[in-house]
């Protein structure tokens, strides 16, 4: 059981900046998230785009925005769970019980759901057993490259993704990438690579196939493959790996008893909590009249709640506002200044 003044679900922008907000008053946070990496919709899907409306900075990529965010809560040194999804969040006496799908176990007085549109889970393939494969033969991310080492892989999918791996993996493995359509939708350059690897035999293209059924006990052994025409193949393969994007789903936020509308969480907009003392909810998951759904809301969403949640995490102290720029509390959480 990890406990912690503050467990934070989801790291977005806004997830980042309440660590901030935490640490410099004080409370130590945790945060989880589905993803395998940190940055929420900035990196999953705009990592490369300028943003030009978080005050004070004219441009910057949602990369960069990501990067600063992190330089920015080093000296609080949070921990971060990615790749689990929080599951279940039940009260106890002594705070809040938070459950991951890996059956990793927090207790907190605090809970702030930063969680965005929800979480993003792979799009899957719906073939008979693929569920069974799932992690053992058939994989939706890559973990470790060298896994797929010499192995005989069948890459689905035609966008950035399935194509950028296909290039990576032909040098160590031997890669079949296979997509229901003709055309590839992924970048040109990457798209005339693929052609070329063809033409050079280090990789091979089969389309438009779809993936119809899976041979295999207790690992693959073969693929079926089928076109809409009901042309079909057989491929033998140890490992089939699937890019086929990503879904946002509300996913169990739904169920811990949290007042809903149209799939966001309403908050009061003094110090964004629920309709569940010590659950806020912040960023795009929250909603209130007049919520844009913009990184500067979030940022300021991250700083009420932060205070809001001192009151649970410190029963006996009394919360006490200051600048960061006078505060010598702050600077030394900040390591800016050396206590005497
Ligand atoms: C193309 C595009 C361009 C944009 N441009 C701008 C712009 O110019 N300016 C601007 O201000 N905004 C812009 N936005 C919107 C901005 O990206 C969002 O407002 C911002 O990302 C919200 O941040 P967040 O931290 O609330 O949520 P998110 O960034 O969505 O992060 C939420 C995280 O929570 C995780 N999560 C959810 N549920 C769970 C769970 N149960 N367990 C574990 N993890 C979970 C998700 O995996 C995700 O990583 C843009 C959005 C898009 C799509």
């Amino acid at each position: 059981m990890i406990k912690t003044d503050v467990l934070i679900i989801g790291a977005g922008p806004v997830g980042l900046f309440t660590v901030h907000q935490l640490g410099i008053i004080g409370l130590k946070s945790e945060v989880v998230d589905n993803l395998d990496k940190i940055g929420g919709q900035c990196i999953e899907l705009y990592p490369d785009k300028p943003i030009y409306d978080i005050p004070a900075i004219p441009e910057c990529t949602g990369e960069t925005l990501t990067k600063n965010l992190l330089e920015q809560i080093k000296p609080f040194k949070t921990n971060f769970h990615l790749n689990e999804r929080v599951q279940e969040v039940s009260k106890e006496k002594d705070g809040w019980k938070i459950k991951t799908n890996k059956n990793k176990n927090f207790l907190a007085p605090n809970i702030i759901i930063a969680g965005g549109v929800g979480s993003f889970e792979p799009r899957k393939f719906q073939v008979e057993n693929s569920e069974k494969f799932e992690n053992k033969g058939i994989f939706y991310s890559v973990k470790d490259k060298n896994f797929f080492k010499d192995k005989k892989i069948c890459i689905f999918g035609g966008g950035d993704s399935a194509l950028d791996w296909a290039i990576e993996f032909s040098k160590i493995a031997k890669v079949t990438l296979i997509h229901r359509r003709k055309e590839f939708r992924g970048a040109e350059h990457s798209v005339k690579l693929i052609e070329q690897l063809e033409k050079e035999n280090k990789l091979e293209i089969k389309t438009p196939f779809q993936l119809d059924s899976i041979e295999g006990k207790d690992k693959i052994n073969a693929i079926g493959l089928k076109n809409e025409q009901g042309k079909t193949e057989r491929i033998t393969t140890d490992y089939v790996l699937g890019f086929f994007g990503l879904i946002m789903k509300l996913g169990p936020i739904a169920e811990w008893g949290l007042n809903l509308e149209k799939k966001t969480i309403p908050v009061n907009t003094e110090n964004f909590q629920t309709n569940k003392e010590g659950i806020f909810a912040i960023g795009d998951i929250c909603t209130y009249p007049g919520k844009l759904k913009l990184i500067l809301s979030g940022f300021h969403e991250g700083a009420l709640a932060a205070r809001a949640c001192f009151k649970l995490a410190r029963p006996n102290e009394n919360y006490r506002f200051e600048f960061t720029t006078t505060s010598k509390n702050m600077q030394e959480r900040l390591g800016v200044k050396k206590s005497d």
